[in-house]
């Protein structure tokens, strides 16, 4: 039997959940949101795993916007837990505060220390590049070799398997250096996560009359019977066009979750291990969730290569990425029944589609 809808809607993450409710209730639009895996959500999807703890299945999603109307638009689906992300390095045998504050140079010391004799011994460190062009370059001229070496340089190796030298300045260069006691990770004025999680916050979302969601289905496998005017893609815009100009470049990551019978494992909600392990980061989630519970369920984050069956997380942030992305962005721009995201200001970053931008891996 034929069936009609306005909207296909590719992909049930936030970009596609968004727009299908928008195009529902605000358009009375009928859509039809299809997504391959077996649950909605995207990337940010959440699930209880068998020990009882809310965990991030595709690596941690610390909510965070500057913006009311977003707030305003999405607690019509969720209430909040209020959190303050905080991230740890581990190196040396220890802990450290981060990203770079007063209190990891006082750790560095090994003794208190004040803004000014931080921002001299800063200004010593420093080395003196006036336009920094690569994530290496950027990091040297903010703290100069020795944080460079202890906090950026093996942990971005080991995440993108490229050198700092041959990624873009933006990878490192958004990680602030502060010279006060100042160790949030992130500064938006809006920091919460959705108190039942991001499942039941997409699902309330996509609960619509006119809306109708489809796990497990590609959107290249729906019957010829299944009609639609428009198209919304929030996939690989490469997997699109059948890799016509060359694959983008990707990677992939392992999580691999390990329940512990103790209420917290670690200090804090993200600790990040630059020169130590194959895993770049620990995330126990449960420090930001709030939730209470006897034990707790860790995550360790294993960069891999992307090769096809595999996830892509991240588009690499580099030059050759960009030219590469900006063919497809052209080919997209073309289209007039499909929709794709970000094409307009030709984001690298996300290849036009929800990749993970890379900011969550500092
Ligand atoms: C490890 C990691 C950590 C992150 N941390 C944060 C964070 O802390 N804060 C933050 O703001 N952002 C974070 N992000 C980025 C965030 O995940 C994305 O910005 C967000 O998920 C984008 O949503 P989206 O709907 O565009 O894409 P996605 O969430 O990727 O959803 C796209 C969906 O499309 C489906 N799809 C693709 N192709 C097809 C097809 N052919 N047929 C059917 N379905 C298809 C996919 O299965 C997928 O579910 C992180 C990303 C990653 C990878």
């Amino acid at each position: 039997m034929a069936e009609q809808f306005d909207y296909l809607v590719v992909g049930a993450g936030f970009a596609g959940s968004v727009l299908a409710e928008r195009l529902a209730e605000d358009s009375g639009k009928t859509c039809l949101v299809v997504d391959r895996r077996d649950h909605i959500a995207g990337n940010a999807y959440d699930k209880v795993d068998s020990a009882g703890i809310l965990i991030h299945a595709y690596g941690p999603h610390y909510f965070r916007t500057n913006s009311s109307k977003v707030v305003d638009y999405l607690s019509r689906f969720t209430d909040w837990h209020q959190v303050s992300y905080q991230v740890l390095v581990w190196t040396d045998g220890k802990y450290w505060q981060f990203p770079i504050n007063l209190n990891t140079f006082e750790q560095y010391l090994g003794r208190p220390s004040t803004t000014e004799e931080m921002e001299a011994t800063l200004a010593k460190w420093r080395e003196p590049i006036a336009n920094p062009k690569n994530s290496e370059e950027v990091v040297l001229s903010q703290v100069g070799r020795k944080f460079y070496e202890m906090f950026f340089k093996n942990y971005t190796k080991k995440q993108w398997q490229r050198d700092p030298a041959q990624l873009d300045a933006s990878v490192c260069g958004r990680i602030p250096v502060r010279t006060n006691r100042d160790d949030r990770f992130v500064t938006d004025t809006f920091q919460a996560l959705p108190k039942d999680g991001y499942t039941a916050m997409f699902e309330r979302m996509l609960r619509h009359p006119r809306i109708t969601v489809r796990l497990k289905t590609d959107y290249r496998e729906l019957p010829q019977s299944t009609r639609y005017q428009k198209m919304i893609y929030t996939g690989m815009i490469d997997e699109y066009y059948n890799f016509s100009e060359g694959r983008l470049p990707y990677r992939s990551m392992r999580f691999e979750p390990e329940t512990i019978q103790k209420e917290f494992f670690q200090p804090a909600m993200q600790v990040n291990y630059p020169n130590d392990h194959e895993y770049t980061r620990v995330v126990e989630i449960k420090h930001a969730t709030g939730q209470k519970s006897a034990v707790t369920t860790i995550v360790r984050e294993y960069p891999e290569d992307f090769a096809p069956g595999k996830e892509a997380y991240y588009p690499v942030p580099a030059p050759d990425s960009r030219a590469l992305y900006e063919k497809y962005a052209a080919k997209a721009k073309a289209e007039s029944n499909v929709t794709f995201r970000k094409v307009g200001d030709l984001s690298v970053l996300q290849y036009g589609s929800g990749r993970g931008d890379g900011i969550d891996r500092v």
